[in-house]
């Protein structure tokens, strides 16, 4: 039964998965269904308990390891009219916490009720991802259209998609590319920064609109020679770039060194003919030789991958975390700046302070922590949903 469906089927759930939704949480693992006969892939489900009391409105998946997505504590009779109502109130709350950029995130999955989409805004491109079969459906991805064409009259749409989530999902393959319009690239402007934005080249849905307020933050205290480590396509370092004597920024990628470099060119009046230095490197190596061979900074910038996937990694992801930052803090002088970051949302904001108080113990360094903050506001979090908080980025003054 497609999720347009008057009469949704019903799920029942067990008694944990019906704590789970009593506390505010989103999902029910398939470890917790306990019956869902005859319910198609995608659709629109009736969550029952078991006792068979009604606990609300959820979107279906076969598949996946969650196997419901709720979206509403009530019945739900017309979903294409629910997720319309949703476009709009998510572009709304944009409209009030967004400022000084055109690059931004619309639509954030759970963070704005929507499971399964998320929607980015480059100026004048919109990018999409669609990541579970009831936001696939066709007539889902037909109304998913047509209203954000209506109230952000977008030059081109383009779809990002992730193969393994499409295959996690039992989704046919598909192909990244335009679902409307035909422009791919355009100039983006944050913070009064101007960056290159390209649809059909870069990571994750282009570039890391998650960062936005905190390269606004970092540049507030950054100063004097400054190194950004994991730089991509060079947020952090032309954020700070215009109150630094010195930039460096290092990254393996060769590719996004090459966008940073153009996104410098961009920016050339703000950074008052200073040059940034790209390096290509892998950071570890990179960081290892500069520590011991007496290298200085008063602003260092750490933003890695996700080193922990699932939770399986927490402890091999947290010596990583602390090598780079007992590193860093080695070669910041006293009065320097740290910038730290993980966007890995099994580690959690206490697991990171405490690898980075542990960091501090051993390069004899102390920290007073300046901010601790985390992804942008048009990437909502939820307080009952733990897994929609991921980004943390931590800025600290270092003294001896
Ligand atoms: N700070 C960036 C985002 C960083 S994303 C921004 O705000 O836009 C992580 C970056 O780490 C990617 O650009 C990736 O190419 C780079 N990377 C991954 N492993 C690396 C390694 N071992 N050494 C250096 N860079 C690495």
């Amino acid at each position: 039964m497609p999720p347009t469906s008057l009469s949704a089927p019903t799920v029942k759930v067990s008694p944990r998965g019906a704590v789970r939704l009593k506390s505010g949480h989103v999902w029910v693992y398939r470890s917790d269904i306990v019956s869902a006969d005859g319910v198609d892939p995608g659709s629109m489900v009736r969550v029952i308990d078991h006792r068979g009391k009604p606990v609300g409105t959820a979107l279906y998946s076969s598949s996946s390891q969650i196997a419901i997505r709720m979206i509403s504590s009530e019945p739900v009779t017309d979903f294409l009219a629910l997720l319309r109502h949703r476009i709009g109130e998510a572009i709304a709350y944009r409209e009030r916490i967004v400022h000084n950029t055109d690059a931004y995130r619309v639509i954030f999955s759970e963070g704005d009720f929507l499971p399964g989409l998320i929607a980015d805004r480059y100026n004048d491109i919109l990018s999409l991802q669609i990541v579970t079969q009831a936001m696939d459906a066709e007539p889902v991805r037909a109304a998913i259209l047509s209203e954000l064409t209506d109230r952000l009259h977008p030059a081109s749409i383009f779809e990002r998609v992730d193969p393994r989530v499409r295959e996690l999902e039992t989704l046919p393959a598909r192909a990244s590319g335009l679902l409307r319009g035909d422009k791919t690239a355009t100039t983006v402007s944050m913070n009064g920064i101007q960056f290159r934005y390209d649809a059909l080249e870069g990571q994750k849905t282009g570039s890391f609109l998650d960062q936005r307020e905190n390269y606004f933050a970092a540049a507030h205290y950054a100063h004097g020679e400054a190194l950004d480590v994991f730089c991509y396509q060079g947020g952090f370092a032309l954020h700070v770039a215009p109150r630094c004597s010195q930039i460096t920024g290092v990254d393996s990628s060769r590719p996004a060194l090459e966008i940073a470099d153009q996104n410098a060119a961009l920016n050339q009046a703000k950074l008052g003919g200073k040059e940034i230095e790209w390096i290509e490197a892998n950071a570890f190596d990179l960081l290892k030789d500069y520590s011991s061979s007496n290298r200085h900074y008063d602003t260092v910038i750490l933003d890695p991958p996700a080193f922990a996937k699932s939770k399986r990694d927490l402890d091999a992801a947290l010596r990583g975390y602390k090598e780079l930052n007992l590193r860093a803090l080695k070669m910041l002088r006293p009065g320097g700046i740290l910038v730290t970051c993980s966007c890995s949302y099994h580690i959690s904001q206490v697991d990171f302070l405490e690898m980075l108080a542990s960091a501090a113990m051993d390069a004899h360094r102390t920290l007073r922590l300046l901010e601790v903050r985390g992804q942008s506001q048009d990437h909502p979090v939820l307080l009952n949903v733990p897994e929609t908080a991921y980004l943390k980025c931590v800025i600290a003054n270092v003294s001896e």
